[in-house]
């Protein structure tokens, strides 16, 4: 089963991918810089963060869905990440 990406918020969209990478790198595309920048004056780390002047980016999924842009999307099938009972 392959990975889906939902976008909840209107208008929604779902669209499926072969695998987790695929469908992080669409949810990184929706996930503004200011998201990814973090907010350091509450005590949250940014996403991306650079290292020796080279940009890391985060392909942490659940990290990306737990941003204020994340919200809007949900991940489904075969990702791997928790189990739906
Ligand atoms: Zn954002």
């Amino acid at each position: 089963m392959a990975v889906v990406l939902n976008k909840i918020s209107s208008p929604g969209w779902t669209r499926e991918f072969p695998d987790l990478p695929s469908a992080v790198v669409e949810l990184r595309k929706h996930v503004c810089r200011g998201c990814l920048s973090g907010a350091p004056e509450e005590g949250e780390p940014p996403l991306d963060r650079v290292e020796d002047g080279i940009l890391v980016e985060c392909h942490d999924a659940i990290s990306l869905l737990n941003t204020s842009c994340g919200y809007e999307f949900s991940l489904e099938g075969d990702h791997g990440l928790w189990t739906d009972d």
